[in-house]
């Protein structure tokens, strides 16, 4: 039986009252495991203003105690760990493992969050003029909301809330409705930190909640990870009724791989960013950029471990590859395996008739490599977020960056060589937000930022790290002066010196 799923508003868990639902599937078994509600326009403001309402006084709280409820929350993630990677892996389809590790990654956003009362420290400028300081401080905005995508269901929700509950803001969070269930698990392990009912809440939907979260004058500022389509719908809107928007988008990320590079390195990871997650991360390479004589002994190697992925169900210990998150989603990767063969690329290894047994209503997918993909290809241009592979074949490094500088997507890239010179002209050159230079998946660090460049970031500021103090709140700079007489500034231009 299918359980219902709730929101979660002001520290309860809140039936959903639209009469909309959506299925939630575990991808593996194929079987809708919950219905999840869709907020009508009135229950999303409702959390909204509940939100609102709670604002003022975790903004006056001071930054060291909020921190002691995220050092808190942190001490539970711990503690939750394995219970927040069996709720992703049930409903996204990924390995336990790769589950663990991602809510890892979010697990450091709150570390560096704990940091807020240091982040916060403002800038003083004693002396500006005689008798006159000037000093700038970084003070809340109010309701900040989180929408976000189905691939990392606690760890991109986690880029974000942490810091925005550092920097004193209320947050509304609208995860994926593919699967919804990290994060109301994720809020209350905040309520049990100790986090005031109303500061965090969960709103479950489509686009009726995120357009009642787009367009709300109580609403502040929006972080968004998603497609680019809908990253432009989310930026265009947001900014038209006057909010700070960070708007993440989709991603095309190419891995270059030179002559000299190690062989052995340079497979692995291929195999590791190409197919993990089933390539559904933003951050998963889906084009090897192969230079010049390297190509054929690359792919005599690539070709046979692709063949012999272990795929099968994320909870098996021993698979390296779960399904795709559902069956919709698997035809879409299909029909860009069509539109490959149909373009002329070559499909040197097809996943396509894998069977998992005693698991045949899953969404899998097996591994896919198409060779010989050129510029013009639609499944060069497009995001396949699939486990396939594009192989594009370039005679030298100039090419290779001329080649990625031209693709609309700029999210993450990669280079592999034994060459600092050419490491360090790749690194210059190429204009990606994330580059790794023998790193297959350049991730940042949560003390860093995190976000790319053209289609894959709309907006000015990166998510996370230094960035996302500055997102989440706005600078104010006080000039003062206590004179102890009265005499007059006069009608000109003050000047302070
Ligand atoms: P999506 O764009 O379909 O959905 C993202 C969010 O937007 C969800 O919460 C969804 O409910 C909402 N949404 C979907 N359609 C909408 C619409 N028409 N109007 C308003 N809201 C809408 O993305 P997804 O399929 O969940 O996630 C995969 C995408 O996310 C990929 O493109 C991937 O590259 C991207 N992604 C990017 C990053 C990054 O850092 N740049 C990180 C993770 C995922």
């Amino acid at each position: 039986m299918a359980k219902f799923l709730h929101h979660f508003i002001a520290g309860q868990p809140v039936v959903g009252q639209s009469g909309r639902y959506g299925d939630v599937f575990n991808p593996a078994t194929g079987e809708v495991m919950a219905r999840v509600p869709f907020a009508s326009e009135a229950e999303t403001m409702r959390a909204i203003e509940v939100a609102a309402a709670a604002f003022p006084h975790w903004a006056g709280i001071p930054a060291q105690r909020r921190a002691r409820v995220l050092f808190r929350f942190k001490t539970l993630l711990e503690e939750n760990l394995d219970a927040l990677a069996e709720c992703i892996t049930s409903e996204h389809g990924k390995t336990l493992a790769d589950a663990r590790a991602a809510t890892q990654r979010g697990l450091e956003v709150v570390e560096f969050a704990c940091g807020i009362p240091h982040l916060l420290k403002g800038e003083f400028s004693e002396q500006v003029g005689t008798g006159v300081d000037c000093y700038s401080l970084r003070q809340p905005l109010g309701v900040c909301v989180g929408i976000t995508p189905f691939n990392f269901p606690a760890m991109v929700p986690m880029w974000m809330f942490p810091i925005a509950l550092a920097c004193g803001n209320g947050f509304v969070l609208k995860p994926s409705e593919k699967d919804p269930s990290a994060a109301l698990l994720l809020a209350e392990l905040l309520q049990q930190s100790g986090l005031p009912d109303g500061v965090f809440n969960v709103v479950n939907g489509d686009k009726e909640a995120v357009d009642t979260l787009l367009t709300h004058p109580e609403v502040k500022a929006i972080s968004f990870v998603g497609s680019t389509p809908v990253a432009r719908y989310v930026y265009s809107t947001a900014s038209a009724y006057g909010k700070r928007v960070q708007a993440l988008g989709g991603a095309k990320n190419h891995l270059v791989i030179l002559p000299d590079a190690d062989l052995e390195m340079a497979v692995k990871g291929l195999i590791s960013a190409a197919y993990g997650s089933a390539g559904e991360r933003c951050m998963a390479i889906s084009v090897a950029v192969v230079v010049g004589s390297i190509a054929e002994p690359l792919l005599e190697k690539l070709i046979p471990e692709i063949q012999a992925l272990k795929i099968g169900p994320g909870t098996d210990p021993d698979v390296e590859m779960g399904p795709l998150v559902t069956a919709a989603h698997r035809e879409r990767v299909l029909n860009y395996i069509q539109i490959g063969e149909q373009e002329g690329a070559k499909l040197r290894v097809d996943g396509r008739d894998i069977q998992v047994p005693g698991y045949e209503k899953g969404f899998f997918l097996g591994g896919c490599l198409f060779d010989e993909v050129t510029p013009d290809m639609r499944i060069y241009q497009e995001e396949i977020f699939g486990p396939v592979l594009c192989v594009v074949r370039v005679p030298n490094l100039d090419s290779a960056i001329h080649l990625i500088n031209a693709h609309p997507f700029g999210n993450g890239v990669a280079i592999f060589t034994r060459s600092g010179e050419a490491a360090r002209r790749f690194t210059h050159h190429i204009q990606v937000g994330m580059v790794g230079v023998n790193v297959p998946i350049p991730v940042p660090m949560a003390f860093h930022s995190f976000g790319g460049w053209k289609d894959s970031l709309l907006g000015s500021l990166h998510v996370h790290g230094p960035e996302g103090v500055r997102f989440y709140t706005r600078l104010k700079t006080v000039t003062s002066r206590w004179p102890t007489d009265s005499a007059s500034t006069g009608l000109a231009m003050p000047l302070l010196s």
